[in-house]
């Protein structure tokens, strides 16, 4: 991919992602943002912003009214920290933009929003309205309700669900660091993701909870929708901007696809999962090599009380992920299955006909692997 082409591209839907730590240079940082928000949208192309900083405002408020805000070590007081700071979060993109003519609007989303595609289509109907009136949908991560085991936790991956939800053309992080560093070296360009990116990129080092590793796995998963994702400093002077005029600034993160994801695929790529199954060497290799869909006969183990429709991951006997899949039917159907005699149905084909846990179009491979290494 060459850097000119931003230049003559012209795209319909742009999602930017701000990081906490870019909103501690406060004002400036903001201008600078709007400036490359104004860019965008008077080139025809609609912004959706998704922003961190509840957290990192909420503890401002605190000290604002002098209540020592202590470690933010319980759910219960980070749910109520980003509710005090959510406000104040707003109020200054609400500020910023109102001095444009800009109407801002608060989109507050959970892991289990994207849980069913109703839902998800609901998000994506409420933004789409949103652009065509005009405002700026401004998106973070409902830390006040979000329970552990159903938060994305950061908001590098819902940047990366948003852009896919809306189909954007881009997903532009930024970040406060120069792109993706290796050896202390900017990468310019990745134009496919290998082991050696996954071992270089780190966790979380500022007010953020995301980091290198969140961040390309971010790129990675909206690439495989098309959207080319770019991870940008954002404490630098219009980094979009010079994105857009071919500047060799940040890492364009983009590994084309061969072929495009399903709609429903892309849904299953963000949905909260919901249980596990740990499958043989058989059914790993049928499913790997062969394009086999899961049968109940290769699955060693299960967990999870997962609901049929609901998305579970599918895993190899070593530990490894091999991908996710839409469960035919639920944990207690499947465990009664589990549990009758194994040679008596090994023996009997007729009986499994039609009875695959997780059909082969219901299935997507590959990209669990990204979490563990
Ligand atoms: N949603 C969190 C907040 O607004 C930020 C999560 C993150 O750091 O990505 O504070």
């Amino acid at each position: 991919m060459n850097r000119n082409l931003f230049k003559e591209s012209n795209p319909s839907r742009v999602v930017i992602k701000i990081g906490s730590s870019l909103l501690e240079e406060g004002e400036d940082f903001l201008r600078r943002l709007r400036e490359d928000i104004l860019f965008l949208r008077a080139r025809g192309t609609q912004v959706v912003l998704v922003s961190s900083g509840a957290v990192l405002r909420g503890k401002e408020v605190l000290q604002l009214y002098n209540i020592p805000p202590g470690k933010v070590s319980t759910t219960s007081k980070r749910q109520a920290i980003s509710a005090l700071g959510q406000n104040h979060l707003m109020s200054c993109y609400e500020k910023l933009m109102r001095e444009k003519g800009i109407p801002s609007a608060q989109v507050l989303l959970t892991a289990s929003d994207f849980r069913n595609r109703r839902s998800c289509a609901n998000i994506e109907q409420t933004l789409n309205e949103l652009l065509n009136l005009g405002a700026l949908p401004v998106i973070n991560e409902n830390d006040t309700i979000a329970v552990e085991e159903l938060m994305f936790g950061e908001n590098d991956i819902l940047s990366s669900a948003c852009a896919t939800l809306i189909h954007a053309d881009y997903l532009l992080i930024l970040t406060s660091s120069e792109g993706f560093l290796m050896d202390e070296k900017r990468q310019e360009m990745i134009e496919k993701i290998e082991k050696k990116h996954w071992v270089a990129a780190e966790g979380p080092s500022g007010p953020g909870k995301g980091g290198m590793k969140s961040k390309l796995k971010a790129a990675f998963l909206s690439n495989l929708s098309g959207c080319i994702c770019a991870i940008l400093h954002g404490g630098k002077e219009k980094p979009i901007q010079r994105l857009f005029n071919a500047e060799d600034i940040g890492t364009v993160i983009f590994c084309p696809q061969k072929k495009a994801l399903s709609t429903k695929k892309k849904w299953m790529l963000f949905a909260p999962l919901q249980g596990k199954v740990i499958v043989d060497l058989g059914a790993q290799e049928a499913l790997l090599e062969r394009g086999a869909s899961l049968l109940p006969v290769g699955i060693k183990s299960i967990s999870g009380n997962f609901f049929p429709h609901e998305i579970i991951l599918i895993e190899g006997m070593s530990g490894r992920p091999l991908g996710r899949g839409l469960a035919a039917y639920g944990y207690n159907d499947l465990l009664a299955m589990l549990s009758m005699d194994p040679n008596e149905l090994q023996k009997n084909k007729a009986y499994w006909r039609g009875k695959e846990l997780i059909h082969r179009n219901n299935m997507v491979l590959g990209f669990d692997d990204m979490g563990k290494l």
